[in-house]
């Protein structure tokens, strides 16, 4: 079960003058659905995001994730950020295969892996070439083959189509919903997009930029077009 419990997590950065950037977040995610998370910049949507991934801890409260209390990052939750830092020396298809490859996974294993998501993300083709070679969008592509090849349960992504131009952005956004579809993966989307977040997701969190609090949860129609 690959669904969150978000129960009254606040976070506060220090420093010199601290600041509450969430304020008592409560906040289920399904098994299986598509969230979007909106808000304009500053109001705290990496935060929230990267306490899914348990890259930071909240300053109170609890995150669970699949009935467990989660205690920091896990294979199980992979993670899309707007620039998907590919290893410039390695080929798109050693790129993708890279987290099998440390777990020590079969070699045929490893080039099975990365074709299978390869070919899903549509960069059939692109394997022996290297990342200089591909475009904005195709990058973000191998960043995305490159979470679904090492078989989480859910993707957290944020903001990863904030970098490409608007054309392809929608492309990248027909493609992500697809391959949702086809995957049958949870997925937390951020984005200070309104129609991105609508278009994509089955609900949409709004997050209020001061201070970063829930504003309100609404739901989209789930008839999709
Ligand atoms: P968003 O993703 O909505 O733009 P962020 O979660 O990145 O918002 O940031 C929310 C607020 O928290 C901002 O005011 C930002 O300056 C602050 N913040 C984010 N990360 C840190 C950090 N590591 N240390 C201190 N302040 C931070
Ligand atoms: P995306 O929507 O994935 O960003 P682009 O609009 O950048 O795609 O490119 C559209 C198509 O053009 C790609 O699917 C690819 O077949 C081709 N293409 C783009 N850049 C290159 C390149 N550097 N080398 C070869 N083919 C390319």
């Amino acid at each position: 079960m690959a669904g969150f419990e978000v129960r009254g997590v606040s976070k506060v950065y220090g420093g010199a003058t601290p600041t509450e950037t969430l304020s008592n977040i409560d906040l289920t995610i399904e098994d299986g659905e598509f969230l979007s998370i909106l808000g304009p910049s500053g109001c705290g949507k990496s935060t929230l995001l990267e306490i899914l991934a348990g890259l930071q801890l909240p300053t109170s409260g609890e995150v669970w994730f699949g009935g467990a209390k989660l205690k920091g990052p896990g294979i199980e939750r992979g993670v899309v950020f707007q620039d998907p830092s590919l290893y410039p020396w390695r080929s798109v298809a050693k790129n993708v295969q890279l987290g099998l490859e440390m777990r020590g996974v079969a070699k045929s294993e490893q080039r099975e892996g990365a074709q299978r998501y390869l070919d899903l993300v549509g960069l059939k083709g692109f394997e022996n070439k290297y990342p200089h070679h591909l475009s904005g969008g195709m990058k973000q592509r191998a960043g995305l083959a490159r979470a679904l090849a090492n078989g989480p349960e859910v993707l957290l992504m944020d903001e990863p189509f904030g970098a490409v131009d608007y054309l392809t952005r929608l492309q990248l956004q027909d493609d992500l919903l697809r391959i949702w579809e086809a995957e049958k993966k949870t997925v937390v989307f951020v984005t200070h997009d309104v129609s991105e977040a609508v278009f994509l997701g089955d609900r949409v969190v709004l997050l209020s930029p001061r201070p970063g609090r829930i504003n309100r949860i609404f739901q989209v129609p789930k008839e999709r077009p």
